[in-house]
């Protein structure tokens, strides 16, 4: 059984240097560490809206938030707000953490649920800090240093230049000994025997070998498709939107504190505000626009002039059959991909690159660790699916055939599942440790108008009087402390602004 000395990792977008970062700081000098890169290939260069999660891996890594903030001109996300989805005019918002104080038997909203359904309390985003905070520009990070009071619950991630964090990383990782090769690989050697990857050959000859090989080269997974086969499961029946037109542009609509998604007739618009620029794109179903359409709306719809000419990316929603076949572990793009409604992406590339670490092999290859290893990946992926598919088939809308698509298609029985539990009491039941939490179904659930005829028997038991105070002391809580907040621009300069481009 071969030890694992050298570990080779293909690809240099985020996948790649985030891989290369952490593993480097994890098993130090135990194994040698090659990333290979083209920079005549490049990047996907877009990506740049994350969830909570990222923050560990920054701790994880040890780097400075101000100084990751400032070398990445990022700005602090709170939420993602929905333009347009349950029905045109609509508007939500997915807020990052808690929804007011959870009581000994039941959650918070089942109370909520209780009042709102006879007209008796507002609407959710008022027992949010997060939410209120959002919609008020304000931020400021978590403070526990006040007991009980909900500035201790604000929970954050991040809008950056996913091309300076990458920069940042490479900096970060060949500290730390990772050898970089630049140039483009051909092919890759398999061995006979096992069918495992030897090494990959350079377009100048070279081969470089290692006994472990981690595939970051993007959608085009030159390790675990091209050279493995491993086969793509397709869940474009579900997710049609294909193509995406991303632009960057001049700053204006001031330093929102979260990411916007309108919906457009066949798909949806991001846009992201960094501290030097905004990043927009329109995500598309090609099968409903037409490029020239999709790149007319994007252009229509832009805060500030455009600072460069639209990129057109395809892809397709699904996932790799396998995330680690034989000797080789699909990190990032080359894994799958799911369109960056809840910007999950690089959150699957770090909680890939964890699960890499737990399983991480030392003699040889344990095939009931590599099943484990990918039952984990197939789970994380196919519930975040579900949660994607819930924005497109939860509405009303049937404007456009795109809509009406998507709010009749049949949808995975896991997702059915869930919204048949939510429409009759307002259940949610979080499976195992999937990503998104009973909060995060609640909000998109209401924000998009799934009926729901009842509320969990024993929010009856207290007696009005008390619920209606109990939901009325956290809102006002909640209200008096986001006017303490500062906005969030002044945040940014006071602590972290970027040096000016
Ligand atoms: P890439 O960036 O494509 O990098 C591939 C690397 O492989 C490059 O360095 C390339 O040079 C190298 N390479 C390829 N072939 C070869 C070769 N033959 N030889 C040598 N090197 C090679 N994620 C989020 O979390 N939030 C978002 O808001 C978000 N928005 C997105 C919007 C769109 C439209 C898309 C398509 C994706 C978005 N993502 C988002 C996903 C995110 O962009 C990716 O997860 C992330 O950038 C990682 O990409 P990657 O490193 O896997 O691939």
């Amino acid at each position: 059984m071969e030890t694992i000395k050298k570990v080779v990792i293909v690809g240099g977008g985020t996948a790649g240097w985030m891989s290369a970062a952490a593993l480097s700081r994890v098993l130090g000098d135990k194994v040698q560490i090659t990333l290979i890169e083209s920079e005549d290939i490049g990047t996907v260069g877009v990506g740049e809206s994350t969830i909570p999660m990222i923050k560990l891996f920054n701790a994880v890594l040890g780097i400075d938030e101000n100084e990751f903030v400032r070398e990445t001109q990022a700005t602090f996300k709170l939420a993602i707000e929905f333009r347009d989805w349950g029905r045109i005019g609509d508007n939500y918002m997915h807020g990052f953490g808690i929804f007011g104080q959870d009581l000994a038997t039941l959650p918070f909203y089942q109370y909520w649920l209780r009042m709102h359904q006879q007209g008796k309390a507002p609407d959710l985003e008022n027992y949010s800090i997060n939410r209120m905070a959002a919609n008020a520009g304000k931020f400021m990070r978590a403070d526990r240093s006040h007991g009980n009071s909900p500035l201790g619950d604000i929970v954050s991630a991040f809008h950056f230049d996913a091309g300076l964090y990458a920069r940042y990383l490479r900096r970060y990782a060949e500290q730390r000994g990772v050898r970089r090769i630049e140039g483009k690989v051909v092919d890759a050697l398999t061995r006979a025997s096992d069918g495992h990857v030897d090494a990959v050959r350079m377009e100048n000859g070279d081969l470089i070998g290692g006994e472990l090989f981690i595939d970051c080269s993007g959608f085009r997974g030159l390790l675990i498709e091209q050279a493995l086969h491993t086969g793509f499961e397709d869940w474009s029946h579900w997710l049609p939107c294909d193509r995406a037109w991303a632009v960057p542009c001049e700053l204006g609509g001031g330093l929102l504190p979260y990411t916007r998604a309108t919906a457009r007739p066949a798909g949806w618009q991001w846009r992201i505000g960094l501290q030097h620029r905004t990043g927009n794109g329109h995500v598309y179903a090609s099968k409903f626009m037409s490029d020239d359409e999709a790149h007319a709306l994007l252009l229509a719809n832009l805060d500030g002039r455009p600072l460069a000419e639209p990129k057109l990316l395809r892809f397709t929603a699904g996932k790799r059959k396998q995330v680690w076949n034989k000797n080789v572990v699909a990190v990032g793009l080359s894994s799958g991909f799911l369109e960056p409604l809840e910007s999950t992406s690089i959150h699957m590339i770090q909680s890939t690159i964890a699960r890499l670490i737990s399983f991480f092999p030392d003699k040889g290859f344990s095939q009931p660790d590599i099943a484990e290893f990918n039952r984990q990946c197939n789970f994380e992926i196919e519930r975040i699916r579900d949660f994607i598919i819930l924005h497109y088939h939860a509405t009303e809308r049937n404007d456009t055939p795109f809509w009406d698509y998507v709010r009749t298609m049949e949808i995975p029985d896991t997702l059915r599942e869930k919204m048949d539990l939510w429409r009759t009491r307002g259940r949610i039941v979080r499976v195992d440790n999937e990503l998104f939490a009973e909060v995060g179904w609640l909000q998109v659930l209401h924000g998009q108008r799934v009926p729901v005829a009842g509320h969990h028997p024993l929010a009856d038991l207290m007696a009005e009087k008390e619920v209606s105070d109990y939901l009325s002391d956290i809102a006002s809580v909640i209200s008096n402390c986001v006017d303490q907040m500062p906005s969030h621009a002044a945040f940014i300069a006071a602590n972290c602004a970027a040096r000016q481009l």
